[in-house]
């Protein structure tokens, strides 16, 4: 099966979340499954002067509006899969991916609507495949045009469309009056397709058009389709998808995460040897300036510091938790207000707590080796990828019940050993601090402890079986889809 993955972030060189850890990962899983995957993202200036790249095919442009925008597609391969890279300086060779420092570019609509448009030209031209699957917003034109467009319509008769949601807080949404910009009869722009609340949605048109659409685990699946909050105002439209929608929970590169090989780290250590993780809490400390007190588990948190992530929560909570034993670290960016609160109560209490603004790849790593418990108290997390790394680093993740964090962490039970972590259900700051203080005392029973992070490093969520599971519904979607058309 040839499968056109399409996206615009790639780890480790295009990186804003966890949707660049999936682009990196998946497409060698799939082929380990032994499909055919290749990779389209933009020729952001990052992967350009980092990859030997040669161009493939002619020039190429696309109508945006009135607009001739032009681009070449470089070619690269990377771990064996072909990654194409659509080459447009004016659009793409930046600093950042979305934005400087911060500030989101001024226009992404735009840069996105030509990535989305010139994919789709691009996989028509040099990849012809069986399925094209397209992530998040910012790759959501290249399912519509797939089907909107008289002029791609043909080209993609026999090629099944799949559109992955990561994130909803994010869905590329824009003033009607730029709807000329797409390039597609004016009656897409109705609440069928892309119109929402007298806006362009292309994530709405993408989840309407795409012959299959998932989010990346179960729960989130089930949450986005029954709950206005959490499904930010498109949960009627995944519930009209039916069978058609589903959720499959995002893997763990191991390949990257995995302290038994990790050169980020102090001291590699696994399952069959855990004890050097303990030095890797010393190097973390000393690292930091934090005292060397054993007694005092480390809890790490690497995050984007949004609200999606429970900073506000954690906020509220702060002065409660840093009443207990403990130290913590916390890595992130974002909100301007979480950044000066967190940064505000590091100086205040320089004995425990450490803020490290910034997106920092090795001290990510540290980080996950280095401290005893792992926290995530999200709002919502359509999968969350942090959390399984931290298990396999035999970090304790504590975290709130919701989307992908309910799929895979379980609460420790020290009667019969079973679970993996410590979960609270209400986005409440107590239900956070409770489960902070639960593992605090877990933390002091050594047997409990070590049992507890037996299970974690046991845990295997690997890509292989994410990866499987999308190429057997692709089959099923693909047996519809030509039954249909038969
Ligand atoms: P999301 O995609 O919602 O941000 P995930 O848990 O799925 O959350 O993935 C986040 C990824 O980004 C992980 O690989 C994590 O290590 C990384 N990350 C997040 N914030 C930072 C940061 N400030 N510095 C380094 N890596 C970060």
């Amino acid at each position: 099966m040839k499968i056109a993955i399409v996206a615009a972030e790639i780890a480790p060189w295009a990186k804003a979340g966890g949707l660049a850890d999936v682009i990196s990962a998946l497409p060698s899983a799939m082929r380990q499954c032994g499909a055919q995957p290749s990779v389209i993202v933009p020729g952001y200036r990052s992967l350009m002067d980092a990859l030997t790249l040669e161009p493939v095919g002619p020039p190429m442009e696309v109508q945006i509006g009135n607009q001739t925008d032009a681009f070449t597609v470089m070619r690269a391969e990377v771990n064996g899969v072909p990654l194409y890279l659509i080459d447009n300086p004016a659009y793409f060779g930046r600093e950042g991916v979305y934005g400087d420092r911060g500030t989101p570019y001024p226009d992404n609509f735009r840069r996105y609507l030509f990535f989305g448009r010139a994919a789709a030209l691009a996989v028509a031209a040099l990849i012809q495949p069986d399925v094209v699957h397209a992530h998040d917003w910012h790759a959501a034109m290249t399912p519509i045009v797939m089907r909107a467009d008289p002029a791609l319509r043909g080209l993609f008769s026999n090629t099944l469309s799949i559109f992955t949601v990561h994130n909803l807080a994010f869905q590329g949404i824009f003033d009607a009056g730029d709807f000329g910009l797409l390039n597609l009869d004016p009656a897409y722009f109705s609440v069928d397709f892309l119109e929402f609340w007298g806006r362009i949605n292309l994530m709405k048109g993408a989840a309407v058009l795409a012959d299959g659409i998932s989010t990346v685990s179960p729960t989130y699946a089930r949450e986005i389709a029954a709950d206005a909050e959490l499904g930010f105002g498109l949960e009627g439209v995944f519930r009209s998808r039916g069978d058609r929608f589903t959720g499959i929970l995002n893997g763990a590169d191991y390949s990257e995460w995995d302290p038994m090989g990790d050169p980020m780290i102090a001291h590699c250590y696994g399952a069959s040897d855990p004890s050097p993780k303990r030095m890797c809490v010393r190097a973390l400390r000393a690292e930091l300036g934090l005292p060397q007190d054993e007694s005092r588990p480390l809890i790490g948190m690497i995050t984007r510091l949004t609200p999606q992530k429970g900073t506000d929560l954690l906020m509220n909570a702060m002065e409660a938790i840093m009443k207990l034993d403990l130290q913590m670290v916390i890595l992130g960016s974002g909100d301007p207000a979480a950044e000066d609160f967190f940064q505000h109560a590091a100086d205040q209490y320089s004995d425990r707590l450490r803020i490290k603004l910034g997106f920092d790849h090795g001290l990510a790593h540290r980080i996950q080796a280095g401290s005893d418990m792992f926290l995530m108290p999200s709002r919502f997390e359509p999968c969350g990828l942090t959390q399984m790394y931290a298990l396999r680093y035999g970090t304790a993740p504590i975290v709130r019940a919701t989307g992908g964090l309910r799929d895979t962490i379980v609460e420790f039970d020290p009667k019969t050993g079973e679970g993996n972590g410590f979960v609270f259900e209400e986005y409440r700051a107590e239900a956070l601090f409770e489960a902070i203080v639960r593992a605090l005392e877990l933390f002091q029973n050594s047997d409990g402890w070590r049992r507890l992070k037996a299970n974690g490093f046991a845990a295997d969520f690997s890509w292989a079986y994410a990866a499987r599971q999308y190429l057997d519904w692709f089959e099923r979607l693909r047996r519809v889809r030509a039954g249909q058309r038969a």
